[in-house]
């Protein structure tokens, strides 16, 4: 991320969870061999707690006292960061505690997306190193409603065929993190097709715009300090921000733009550029502009193409394909119309139904390079 801010903190105090299942289930060895001597090193303090359950790093969040640590790391994939977030935002003070404590993931999962965006790495000690010298950078954070739930999303939201490679994958987690592209790779071959309905409250929708915009926003004259003071200022409460557009419950808002979902292939949303190694998916993401980016593409395109898609990632020529539709957006609604699927949450398995997400600009917190 290009904009964090102040200067690094030394000593940092640091809570680490450590998910003994995540990835391979070396999470505990790698963290003891590569983390624990360079931050020894770096007269951090260091308070290290296994999770025994899915959702226990949601209760420890929750409950942490805020004032006894600066961030909380994660040994782990995405999945943890994912529940610190939601444990952060259920404090009734959930705002200022997400602007409070920061979050890091040393990449110990198999999908491990917030090393990659916020210290450049898939190193242990690399990004051990980094989080001792990491700056606290702002994150704009998703929430997404389904019923009458809401939670965080800190990375992506898909529907389509990511996500089925992504879910659909989970029994042959020894592979790594090649699942995604063995999942992928046997999609395409079945079945490509996803139908929903899709809205979506649209910033930007022309290329070159987004590009223009990537390009202002990640010039110098931001400030994030600044921004972050500013959004204080306006918000009254220490509580999460209130839904501007409702929920998925609600009539949907009349200027969205609603978007043919008949032939679905792909939908992923992004909050941050980089999903996995050498996939740099939404290269015109920003860590804290308020708007998420949002891919679609259509599942009746033919697989040859589809796999130069895939292909073209790594180089960055993926964002100017004809067929890749790119949005710039506030927020979203997706009503899936088959009766069973998978509906990614920052690589975590939701409910197959009906969503809604809508961006806030800078709610969380991170530790950046
Ligand atoms: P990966 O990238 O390999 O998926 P994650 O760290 O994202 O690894 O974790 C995968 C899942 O493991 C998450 O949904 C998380 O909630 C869950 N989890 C965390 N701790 C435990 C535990 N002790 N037992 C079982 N599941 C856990
Ligand atoms: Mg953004």
């Amino acid at each position: 991320l290009e904009s964090a801010y102040g200067s690094a903190q030394r000593k940092k105090r640091l809570k680490v969870l450590i998910n003994p299942f995540g990835g391979k289930g070396s999470a505990s060895n790698l963290y003891k061999t590569y983390a624990a001597p360079i931050l020894a090193a770096a007269c951090c303090q260091v308070d290290v707690q296994t999770t025994e359950y899915r959702g226990h790093a949601i209760e420890i969040a929750e409950h942490l006292d805020l004032d006894a640590y600066d961030a909380i790391i994660c040994c782990s994939g995405d999945g943890l960061p994912y529940e610190v977030f939601n444990g952060l935002g259920k404090r009734p003070n959930g705002r200022e505690a997400l602007a409070k404590m920061a979050v890091a993931l040393l990449p110990c999962g198999s999908g491990n997306g917030m090393t990659w965006n916020c210290l450049g790495t898939e190193s242990v000690s690399v990004a051990s190193l980094a989080i001792v010298k990491a700056l606290r950078t702002p994150l704009d954070l998703v929430s997404v409603t389904q019923k009458n739930s809401r939670t965080l999303s800190f990375l992506s939201q898909s529907f389509g065929i990511i996500a089925d490679s992504d879910l659909g994958t989970d029994n042959v987690r020894w592979m790594g993190a090649q699942r995604f592209t063995y999942g992928f790779l046997v999609r395409l071959m079945q079945r490509t097709i996803y139908p929903c309905d899709l809205a979506i409250k649209v910033e930007m929708n022309d290329k070159k715009a987004i590009k223009d915009h990537y390009r202002t926003y990640a010039s110098q004259e931001y400030d994030p300090l600044a921004e972050r003071i500013r959004l204080e200022a306006t918000s009254q409460s220490p509580a999460l921000p209130e839904l501007e557009y409702g929920t998925v419950e609600d009539e949907l808002p009349k200027d969205w733009e609603v978007v043919p979902g008949q032939n679905m292939g792909n939908f992923y949303s992004g909050n941050m550029a980089i999903m996995s190694k050498d996939t740099n998916f939404f290269p015109a993401s920003l860590p804290n502009d308020g708007l998420m980016d949002i891919v679609t593409i259509d599942g009746t395109v033919s697989r040859t193409t589809s796999l130069k898609m895939m292909t073209e990632i790594p180089a960055g020529r993926f964002f100017d394909m004809p067929d890749v539709a790119i949005r710039k957006a506030r927020a979203f609604r997706l009503v899936p119309h088959d009766k069973d699927g998978y509906i990614s949450i920052d690589g975590e398995k939701v409910p197959f139904e009906a969503f809604q997400c809508e961006i806030h600009q800078g709610l969380g917190t991170v530790l950046s390079k």
